[in-house]
């Protein structure tokens, strides 16, 4: 393999450790066929070349462990200063392969700066480089150690929030085999039952449809939509809803707002936000649903005169699982899905989900997406409004 190929390679970064490790071999070879150096020999050549476009770390190190070449990356994060290898746990590892020759690998959890909490995940693979230097390759695995984190702690909360239900459930049928001379209790258990199943159900249904939406791209059939037939729907399926608490819904509709998705989707989202609207407001109180667009999106804006959401809290409504009152959230049958789902919804969709609230005041959720057409550059100017004009 010539120095250009092996460079080109090294660009990639899965293939970069296992040519750069290549590489140094073959260059350990080389040096020990030529004998034993009379004084600290030059750096192989083609490593430099190898580490310039090396989008991992890669540090060179001489016998006396000073640093005399690195790619970007390794200072860029912090591992070299100077001509310093910052971490003493790479030091280490450094002198054991220069001790023995054997190529080393470990995973290491490492300070990203000298002082503070914060810490940085890297695979390292430390090689003989030649007769007198040690090849770092260094991999950072802050990110994907992340996705882990939040993908074990979703199947944790996932495992949690379905034994509840199953829990009652199986309480319930329990109570119901006791008093099976009491048709009342009977009748009340099995009202009780039939609740905990249908969140079991509601709980089941937007867990898979969450995973759905991150896995599977919904523009993949993306159609033309129009918003005002999404809200229509959405607004059929919060109806009862608001009767029963009510609360009057009120929708103002740009009838030419439309975009490219999957109007099922849409409705999904506009409805669960719709139906939040309604279960976290007081009787007598209004819901609106807004569609406006501009010149590139199409703005769904869902307002409530509710309860509204604290300040500290609102960063974090769209976690999954994530309920500002949980015990109200249980009560009133909800999942703590809703929003994740609304906020993948419109990020598939290429557009994002924004929330401004005051408690005591209510809340407004404005989903934006892109908009089917583009709106002419020059807007007609609306006719001045006056106090009072309705
Ligand atoms: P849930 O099923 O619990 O309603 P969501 O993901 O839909 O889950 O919402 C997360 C949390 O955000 C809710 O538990 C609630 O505390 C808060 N929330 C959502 N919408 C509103 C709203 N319109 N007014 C007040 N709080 C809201």
């Amino acid at each position: 393999m010539d120095v250009t190929t092996a460079a080109t390679l090294s660009g990639l970064a899965g293939v970069a450790i296992g040519a750069t490790a290549i590489l140094a071999a073959r260059f350990t070879e080389r040096e020990q066929r030529a004998g034993p150096p009379t004084a600290e020999p030059a750096l192989p050549a083609g490593v430099a070349d190898v580490l310039a476009v090396l989008r991992s770390s890669g540090i060179v190190l001489d016998s006396s462990d000073a640093v005399v070449n690195t790619s970007p990356a390794a200072v860029v994060h912090g591992l070299v200063r100077g001509h310093e290898l910052v971490h003493a746990e790479l030091r280490h590892l450094a002198r054991q392969v220069r001790r023995d020759g054997v190529i080393r690998e470990a995973e290491l959890d490492l300070a990203r700066a000298p002082a503070g909490q914060a810490r940085t995940y890297v695979r390292a693979r430390v090689a003989p480089l030649g007769s007198a230097h040690v090849l770092l390759l260094i991999e950072d695995m802050t990110a994907a150690r992340r996705v882990d984190e939040v993908r074990r702690d979703f199947i944790a909360n996932v495992s949690h929030e379905l034994k509840t239900p199953v829990g009652g459930i199986s309480l319930l049928s329990e109570a119901v085999l006791d008093a099976k001379d009491d048709p009342e209790a009977i009748a009340r258990f099995a009202g009780r039952m039939r609740v905990e199943a249908d969140r079991l159900a509601r709980l089941v249904t937007e867990i898979i449809d969450l995973s759905r939406l991150q896995t599977v791209d919904p523009m993949a059939d993306s159609a033309l939509v129009d918003i005002g037939r999404v809200v229509g729907e959405a607004l059929d399926r919060t109806k009862l809803a608001a009767e029963d608490n009510r609360i009057e819904l009120v929708a103002v509709v740009d009838p030419g707002a439309s975009v490219y998705g999957d109007e099922d989707l849409l409705v999904t989202a506009v409805h669960n936000l719709l139906s939040n609207a309604v279960t976290y407001s007081d009787v007598n109180t209004r819901v609106t649903v807004r569609v406006s667009r501009d010149q590139d999106m199409v703005q769904v804006a869902v307002t409530d005169q509710g309860s509204g959401i604290p300040a500290e809290d609102l960063g974090r409504v769209f976690e999954r699982f994530y309920r500002v009152d949980a015990a109200r959230s249980r009560s009133t049958g909800g999942t703590g899905l809703g929003l994740a789902i609304v906020k993948h919804i419109c990020e598939n969709h290429g557009g994002h989900v924004a929330v401004w609230s005051q408690p005591g005041h209510g809340s407004t959720f404005t989903m934006s997406l892109p908009s089917a057409q583009r709106l002419p550059d020059i807007i007609e100017p609306e006719p001045a409004r006056h106090e009072g004009t309705p």
